[in-house]
């Protein structure tokens, strides 16, 4: 599946249509040079090339606009942990001092989205208001319970909702409690994209979007990319490009499942019920393998979404599917109409923990976001930035680990998404159903 070799335009997102302008980009025309070049624009790439800036000479090539991948099309929660292992999973999977400190940077994530925003000014990018979890079982209520204490144990800012604290921060009954990280929140996923590359241009980096790279190869200088209409050389390359990657490096795609999963807007709700509906907008996800999740965005529509097993009559039936959720979770909604319906990719790894690679000398490349990119995303850009600089990878916070390719990868992707079937009839036992 080539995913980006073709430039297309930005999906029909609530987000595309509502951002502010991008700043001016034109495509790399003829070969220059670089100290680093990024492949890739969306939260990673721009991160990594706001910490190299002023002081690295950046090139990004973006294939197609900034924030076409994922960093576009999300649902914006930024949210600061993993979505599946804990903080005492971690330390068991990547050992005592790597665990640490990759739970430190999951940790302090979602600030520093937020602290970017802040320091530069970012219009209408985020709103740090916080995330919660709402468990939809007591057997997650117990899992909730265990979260908040590993995550608080290690710093974090959050607290546990009983039921009644909840249904006043979120107006509904259908949860049975949960916690909010008081860190988290949302933000405008093209807004916040279209923030980092102003913020990284205006700091010296150079970007250049409808630029795919389409090869890369080791040079005296160290790596040469070619574009359709020029090329990049430098010392180091940073490879951004996570569930959109496609054969610039082939053995990086195969290392993950790029999983397709839908994103809806509904039409503005009224005043009235926007007061009883997370009248405090905060960002809410739940514990269900099959998500479920709203945010309101800036003109108070509520953004939700879904995944599907096939697509087959997609709009229609998610319409349906997600419109059903809401009016269970919150009745007073009334009766939901759409405004927009957009889908992207998201990086699944087999064990839902995110991976660094040095990919080859001078070669850099993190994936995995495992549905939990707004944040990590942004925090893995200064550790690909140090990466970039010359740092030595064994002071990076994750392990640097070797890119294993799956097992008939081809297969596993095509099934990937029927692997919803056994979330669902999970959700619904741990409900007791
Ligand atoms: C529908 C959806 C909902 C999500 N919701 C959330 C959420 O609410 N909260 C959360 O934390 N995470 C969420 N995520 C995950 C999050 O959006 C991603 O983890 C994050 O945006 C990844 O950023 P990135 O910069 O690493 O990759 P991307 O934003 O995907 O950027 C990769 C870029 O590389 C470019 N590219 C690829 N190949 C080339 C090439 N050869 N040359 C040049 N450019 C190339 C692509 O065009 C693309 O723009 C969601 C993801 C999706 C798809």
């Amino acid at each position: 599946m080539a995913l980006t070799s073709t430039p297309t335009d930005l999906p029909n997102s609530v987000w595309a249509a509502t951002a502010p302008a991008p700043i001016d980009t034109q495509p790399l025309a003829g070969d220059v040079t670089a100290d680093v070049v990024v492949v890739g624009a969306g939260y990673t790439g721009l991160s990594t090339a706001l910490h190299l800036a002023p002081d690295v000479d950046t090139v990004v090539l973006e294939a197609s606009e900034i924030g076409f991948g994922a960093s576009g099309r999300n649902n914006g929660l930024a949210i600061p942990t993993l979505a599946k292992a804990d903080p005492e999973e971690i330390l068991r999977t990547f050992g005592p001092e790597k665990g640490e400190a990759t739970i430190a940077l999951i940790r302090d994530s979602a600030n520093l989205v937020f602290n970017l925003i802040r320091e530069h000014d970012m219009e209408k990018a985020g709103e740090q208001n916080g995330w919660i979890q709402p468990a939809h079982s007591p057997g997650r209520m117990k899992l909730v319970e265990r979260r908040l204490q590993e995550w608080t144990s290690r710093g974090a800012k959050a607290d546990l909702l009983s039921r009644e604290a909840l249904r006043d921060l979120i107006g509904s009954d259908a949860w049975h409690g949960g916690w909010i990280a008081h860190e988290g929140g949302t933000v405008h996923p093209m807004a916040y994209a279209r923030g980092l590359a102003k913020a990284a241009v205006g700091k010296g980096a150079r970007i250049h979007t409808r630029s795919p790279a389409t090869a890369l190869e080791r040079v005296p200088e160290g790596w040469r990319i070619r574009t359709p209409d020029g090329s990049v050389t430098a010392e180091r390359v940073v490879l951004a490009t996570n569930a959109y990657s496609d054969d610039l490096w082939p053995r990086l795609r195969r290392t993950f499942v790029p999983v397709k999963t839908w994103q809806m807007a509904t039409k503005p709700l009224s005043d009235n019920v926007r007061k009883s509906i997370l009248p405090g907008r905060h960002a809410l996800s739940d514990t269900r393998g099959d998500l479920q999740f709203a945010r309101y965005d800036w003109e108070g529509r509520l953004v939700s979404g879904a995944s599907l097993i096939f697509d087959i009559n997609s709009e229609e039936r998610l319409k349906s599917m997600v419109g059903a959720r809401l009016q269970r979770n919150f009745p007073q909604i009334g009766e939901v109409e759409w405004d927009y319906v957009w889908s992207g990719f998201l990086a699944m790894t087999p064990d839902f923990l995110p991976r660094l690679h040095v990919l080859a000398p001078g070669v850099f490349s993190w994936l995995g976001c495992n549905g939990r990119g707004v944040a990590l995303a942004t925090a893995m850009g200064p550790v690909l930035a140090e990466l970039a600089r010359g740092g030595a990878p064994e002071n990076a916070p994750l392990p640097i680990m070797e890119p294993r390719e799956m097992p008939l990868h081809g297969l596993v992707t095509r099934f990937a998404r029927s692997d919803l079937w056994r979330r669902r009839r999970l959700d619904a036992v741990e409900f007791g159903g």
